[in-house]
């Protein structure tokens, strides 16, 4: 697949497992958190590319697990939003002494230690080259930080979502159980979802689809990865619209 045009604003999705080590899962390992806010660094300090940022809460608490059985699913997804704004101050920590400006910005007010999410301020930090870490999912039960990144990323207008995973992007078949998997280069967000290949859930995916917000797949944790997929060049799964097709 040939180089696309390089991205100018991103809005960079990391889950809960991004910020621990892979081989423990669970809780927060600093080593990780701050090789994720070293390349976002280098990237801005390279490319001055805009960053906005939402985390998830995985590794820490998700409303749907079975530590919630027989919570209020409501509570319990508070209690996952809370989670997200755990690892934003670690990431927002990091990124700092990674030599950043950033600001944490949450869907749920706690202004004791973030701002509010206010669409117009945020944009204003990334046209000043901040970077803003949007917090609490939207502040409300029964989604997930995968549809916050959707819906972030297309009220900041952002040119696309990078999801970085513990994969380098979206196979036919599970690639650590299956040998014979492929990784798909491109794909429509039809396809994606019809084959249940897992690239986000289905609310954030349709929310892409239906806007032409395409996505980015990529293994988050090969040095030097968010640049190449800034810069366009063919890592990872674009997931979009193919051109001539109507979203
Ligand atoms: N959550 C929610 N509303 C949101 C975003 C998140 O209720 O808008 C809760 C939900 O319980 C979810 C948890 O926060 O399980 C952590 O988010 P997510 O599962 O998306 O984290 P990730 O899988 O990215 O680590």
């Amino acid at each position: 697949m040939p180089n696309r045009p390089p991205f100018r604003r991103v809005l960079l999705k990391l889950s809960g497992e991004a910020f621990s080590d892979p081989e423990v899962k669970g809780g927060i390992d600093p080593n990780v958190v701050s090789q994720v806010a070293k390349e976002i660094a280098e990237l801005q300090a390279s490319d001055g590319t805009e960053i906005g940022i939402v985390v998830g809460g995985g590794n820490i608490f998700r409303g749907n697990s079975p530590a919630a059985a027989g919570m209020d699913r409501s509570s319990a997804d508070h209690m996952g939003m809370l989670g997200t704004v755990i690892n934003a101050l670690a990431l927002q920590d990091a990124v700092e002494k990674a030599g950043l400006e950033t600001r944490v910005q949450t869907a749920i007010d706690m202004q004791a230690i973030a701002e509010p999410y206010i669409r117009r301020r945020a944009v204003r930090h990334l046209e000043k080259g901040r970077v803003v870490i949007f917090a609490a999912g939207l502040g409300a039960p029964y989604f997930t930080t995968d549809t916050t990144a959707a819906q972030r990323a297309l009220e900041v207008d952002a040119d696309a979502i990078l999801k970085g995973t513990g994969v380098d992007g979206v196979y036919d078949a599970d690639p650590r159980t299956n040998p014979n998997a492929r990784r798909y280069e491109q794909i429509d967000f039809l396809s994606a979802l019809n084959q249940r290949l897992g690239v986000m859930d289905a609310t954030a995916i349709s929310l892409c689809m239906d806007n032409d917000l395409p996505i980015v797949v990529f293994e988050l944790l090969e040095a030097g990865n968010i640049r190449r997929v800034v810069r366009g060049e063919p890592v990872g799964t674009l997931v979009h619209v193919p051109a001539g097709a109507t979203p």
